[in-house]
């Protein structure tokens, strides 16, 4: 069987309480098989999802703490999120980054500790403007260099390539430059041994791209954001 494709929703702060428990009772349509769904819903509403999500469905937060402990108020460790069920969080988000000061070093330690608490980083990577392909390449070698993912070659990882700039906009760049860096990105894991790593793609995916990005042999996944908050997109997104 082929590897499963990788559906990864990340709702932001786009969807409530009540919307959660809404999602608890539509949550069976998004089982198929060799489809793999990993739901992000804010932290509060992770244990509940934890205990009442469909056995196939998977949980991951949005962010972790890149401390263990102390006085950091507002703050969430990666033991406690792994305490709670998450398998997977997403680090290095391009809004993290530019709404939230979160710098390469955070996500270095980010990455490190859910490494150390059996959770599998997502860790999101992108350029912030249009660019050439060569320069998006540059721009991503920097960002992924300075990461020491070199020390995770026996771990599990995702790699999101995020343009910044098709986030959240309706902007999806060209399919043809989207496969260019996904192989780009293929390759840069094969030259660094991070044999277990997977990459996905986010920016925009919507009903009307699904179909056209899953012609990409070398990309292994989506994360969907704001379309994810929509339920019937989401079911749509993922039977397409
Ligand atoms: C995201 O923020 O991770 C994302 C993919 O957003 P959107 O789908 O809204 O562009």
């Amino acid at each position: 069987m082929n590897k499963p494709f990788i559906y990864i929703a990340n709702w932001k702060l786009n969807v409530s309480y009540a919307q959660a428990q809404e999602f608890l009772t539509i949550q069976d349509n998004l089982v198929h098989t060799n489809k793999q769904i990993i739901v992000c819903p804010t932290f509060p509403l992770l244990p509940i999802m934890q205990q009442q999500l469909a056995e196939q469905i998977q949980l991951g937060a949005q962010n972790c703490s890149n401390f263990t402990k102390g006085s950091y108020t507002g703050e969430v460790d990666a033991q406690t999120l792994n305490a709670v069920g998450c398998a997977y969080c997403i680090v290095g988000h391009s809004e993290r980054r530019t709404l939230f000061g979160e710098t390469d070093e955070m996500i270095t330690q980010k990455v490190a500790l859910l490494i150390k608490n059996n959770i599998t980083p997502i860790v999101c990577v992108g350029e912030q403007h249009k660019s050439t392909t060569v320069q998006t390449q540059e721009y991503l070698a920097q960002q992924l260099n300075k990461l020491n993912l070199d020390s995770y070659k026996q771990n599990s990882l995702i790699i999101a390539y995020e343009p910044s700039w098709a986030i959240g906009g309706g902007k999806l760049p060209d399919i043809t430059d989207i496969t260019t860096i996904i192989e780009w990105l293929q390759n840069y894991c094969a030259d660094n041994q991070l044999i277990h790593t997977k990459i996905v793609y986010g920016g925009s995916v919507d009903e009307g791209n699904i179909v056209a990005l899953k012609q990409i042999a070398s990309l292994d996944g989506v994360i969907i954001g704001s379309a994810s908050a929509d339920f019937q997109k989401l079911i749509n997104i993922v039977s397409l």
